[in-house]
């Protein structure tokens, strides 16, 4: 048996996570898996009656489980620092989830805002853990004109080798081809030591091309020739970005997956959508559960069901092909619902 800790959170969190169980439901009995679910009411709702998202001893709760389902947290009124650093931070910090992984693909049926994004298909790998979002820092002389803020990066061996080496073997596995996020030619040490490091890593796997882009470069190219990407291996600030915009050629937010990774398998990974609460549409049971039904596919691929995880991905194909079964957000006019009960036939359910 496999244990699975679902956290729906806030707003369409819940609707979405709540999809996804049922689309997973589907997939296990096709498939014949022991799945068992857990579910904590960790969430702003939670910040607001008891002071704080999840209990004290949170982390530890979720240490036992194989993997975390996470609808989202936040809603308006509570600081986004509070779900964040009282929920999305700790827990990716105590496991160790060092690789956020975005996949980016385009679908038959799903408009991109871009004229020609036919056959986009790559992933970016983000540096989960260091990089340019530490606490090390500080103000000076705070009112005065002379105020300044100084804000440190911190770039570890250990911690760019690992996330080169992951975003190598993924690349390995698809067409062989990665691309590193850098901007060495303005931030001259740590990135200056990220490109040392990619080129000693990728000196190791000769069987994968590879090349730098500076960032902004590589912004422009994501637009103009999305399609010639294969993996992206970014810092944590680089890669926040480029994956934001990355989800917005494919298409929709409502669409877009993440996992964040220990791929040591030492601690739980967690798989969660993109897209936020949406407190605009929350309740109403319209919202696109195909970014969470998405995300709980890599998460079966985690924990080693890859075939099962490429029928929920099969039948969100068909699904997204097909007018009748696409969510607003698409155009189309399917709510929630009408979307789970599609997957759930395809999947033969
Ligand atoms: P957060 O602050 O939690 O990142 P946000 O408020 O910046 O969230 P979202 O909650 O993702 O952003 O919402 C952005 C917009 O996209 C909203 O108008 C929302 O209704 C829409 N949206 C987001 N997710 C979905 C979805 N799954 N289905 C339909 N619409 C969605
Ligand atoms: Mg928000």
């Amino acid at each position: 048996m496999q244990r699975i800790a679902v956290i729906p959170g806030d707003g369409i969190g819940r609707e979405v996570t709540a999809a996804a169980h049922t689309v997973l439901d589907a997939v296990a009995a096709r498939h014949r898996l022991d799945l068992a679910y857990d579910e904590f009411d960790w969430s702003c709702e939670r910040y607001t009656t008891e002071g704080a998202m999840m209990p004290p001893d949170g982390v530890d709760r979720l240490r036992p489980y194989d993997a975390i389902l996470l609808g989202a947290v936040g809603w308006p009124g509570v600081p986004d620092h509070v779900s964040l650093w009282g929920l999305l931070i700790p827990i990716r910090r105590a496991f160790r989830q060092y690789v956020n992984l975005r996949p980016i693909r385009t679908f038959a049926g799903v408009a991109s805002p871009l004229r020609d994004a036919a056959s986009v298909d790559f992933v970016v790998v983000r540096e989960n853990v260091e990089g340019e979002y530490s606490e090390i820092g500080g103000r000076l002389n705070r009112g005065f004109p002379d105020e300044f803020a100084v804000q440190e990066s911190v770039f570890t061996r250990t911690g760019v080798t690992r996330i080169v080496d992951y975003a190598l073997e993924l690349a390995r596995a698809r067409r062989g081809y990665l691309t590193s996020a850098t901007k060495s030619n303005g931030i001259v040490h740590t990135l200056v030591f990220w490109d040392e490091v990619v080129a000693e890593r990728a000196a190791q796997t000769p069987d994968v091309r590879w090349d730098a882009e500076h960032i902004d470069a590589l912004a422009a190219k994501l637009v103009l020739q999305p399609q010639r990407f294969d993996v992206i291996v970014a810092s944590n600030l680089f890669g926040d970005i480029l994956s934001d915009l990355a989800a917005a050629v494919a298409g929709s937010i409502g669409i877009a997956p993440s996992a964040n990774l220990d791929p040591t398998r030492t601690h739980p990974s967690m798989f969660e959508p993109v897209h936020g609460s949406a407190p605009d549409i929350a309740g109403q049971g319209v919202a696109n559960p195909v970014g969470a039904v998405w995300s709980a596919a890599m998460m079966l691929d985690h924990l080693g069901h890859p075939a099962a995880a490429a029928d929920v991905q099969a039948a969100i194909e068909a699904c997204l092909a097909d007018p009748g079964t696409r969510t607003r957000d698409l155009g189309g006019t399917a709510d929630t619902a009408g979307v789970v009960r599609a997957l759930v036939a395809h999947l033969g359910g």
